[in-house]
């Protein structure tokens, strides 16, 4: 059978991540985002053979970007296009895989979208917006969350009253599921070990990070909660805080929620803590300048990550390896160094020279001969997502 292509869809709610995979390769045909969707500055950017280009949009909504994309997507696969694979959010308790999407799965993502305000309603207005442009084509739903749901109940539960669990559906679900997942996979075969027989740390970490427990391919803890704020610090996003800090902020400022919502997502983390940027390239260059902000930032965001590494020790029998994925995790060997650092007790030491060479996109092992494993992988959430596609359409 002739290889098969697939296009994969991450909808957000002003863009839209696309890339277009043929079976068997790793390198994407064609990939790229439509940006600023609903406002007249909405323009489509991609990148196909090493050249990048863009085009402004007209109309400017999702529809119309998947229009527009249509084109494009049909001359780079030759006019074969085989499925869509589509990135979601939430899939709650209902979704322990990723599966083919049809009325019912529809309504079951609408139904979840509670849990998930800003995340499912985009992601369902692309199902739409490609399910109408290509009706013929199998749609795949491909849930972050998914991963997580073989977390064990005493993971997952959170110690509240339980009509919280039972009504609400408050439980800790996680998310990046997908890229652990992934990464997980590539260790594997990495080190020549069985995905079934084999015991990962992995920490995701972008502009949201999450680290994750993995024992024979399956997820028994992961830092993120009912939603993506809870653990570690973040771009924007505080991590864990103590619970009471609500209270306490409405009592002593006289805060709204909507107010202390806003502080905790979008001005806390490496921000708040730095008072300069989210971005940790930034950070690392201010502090090379001394600044103070930026150095405290780098701190605290690596003793936070080294103890939740240290904790979720706990869910597995032993340790096969520790790796580190996303922007941050693939590129910056000061945070792997310093978080290793904290380590030591897992007998944690890194090759500084590898450390050093493990950045924009080569991965490999980085740590001192004798000590456990440490690896970069690039994470590919995309790949996954077509891998899953094409799983199905098997
Ligand atoms: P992501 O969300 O996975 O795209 O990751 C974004 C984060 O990766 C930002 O904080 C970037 O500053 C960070 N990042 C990307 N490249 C580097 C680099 N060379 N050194 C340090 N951080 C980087």
């Amino acid at each position: 059978m002739p290889s098969r292509n697939i296009l994969v869809i991450n909808c957000g709610s002003s863009s839209i991540k696309f890339a277009l995979i043929r079976e068997g390769q790793k390198e994407f045909l064609l990939h790229g985002l439509a940006e600023r969707l609903g406002s007249s500055a909405s323009v489509l950017h991609w990148q196909q053979d090493g050249q990048k280009d863009s085009q402004t949009l007209s109309g400017g909504d999702h529809r119309a970007a998947l229009t527009q994309l249509l084109p494009l997507v049909d001359k780079a696969a030759g006019g074969e296009l085989h499925a869509i694979g589509h990135r979601v959010v939430h899939g709650g308790e209902r979704f322990n895989h990723s599966c083919r999407i049809d009325a019912e799965v529809l309504q079951a993502i609408r139904d979840t979208s509670p849990l998930a305000p800003l995340h499912n309603p985009p992601n369902l207005l692309g199902i739409e917006a490609a399910m109408a442009i290509y009706p013929a084509l199998p749609h795949i739903a491909v849930f972050d969350t998914a991963f997580h749901q073989s977390l064990p109940e005493y993971a997952y539960r959170y110690a509240l009253p339980e009509s919280l669990y039972r009504e609400q559906h408050v439980r800790r679900y996680g998310f990046h599921g997908t890229s652990h997942r992934y990464v997980s996979h590539e260790a594997a075969g990495m080190t020549g070990l069985a995905v079934d027989d084999s015991n990962w740390l992995s920490a995701h970490l972008g502009n949201g990070s999450s680290t994750c427990a993995i024992v024979n391919g399956q997820s028994r803890d992961t830092s993120m909660g009912l939603t993506p704020l809870e653990g570690l610090v973040m771009g924007t996003r505080s991590g864990d805080v103590d619970p009471n800090l609500h209270s306490h902020l409405v009592r002593t400022l006289g805060w709204s929620l909507e107010k202390i919502d806003h502080m905790l997502n979008h001005e806390s983390g490496l921000l708040g803590l730095s008072g300069l940027s989210n971005d940790m390239r930034t950070l690392e260059q201010a502090r090379e300048q001394g600044h103070p902000g930026a150095s405290l930032a780098i701190e605290v965001f690596c003793y936070r990550l080294a103890k939740s590494l240290a904790a979720l020790g706990c869910a597995l029998p032993r340790l096969d390896g520790v790796i580190f994925t996303g922007g941050i995790g693939e590129n910056s060997p000061l945070v792997r160094n310093k978080t290793v650092a904290h380590l030591h007790l897992l007998n944690l030491a890194l090759d500084s020279e590898a450390n050093a060479r493990c950045v924009r996109g080569v991965g490999g092992p980085i740590h001192a001969q004798g000590h456990p494993r440490v690896l970069v992988i690039p994470t590919n959430e995309e790949l996954q997502i077509a891998i899953d596609t094409l799983a199905i359409l098997h």
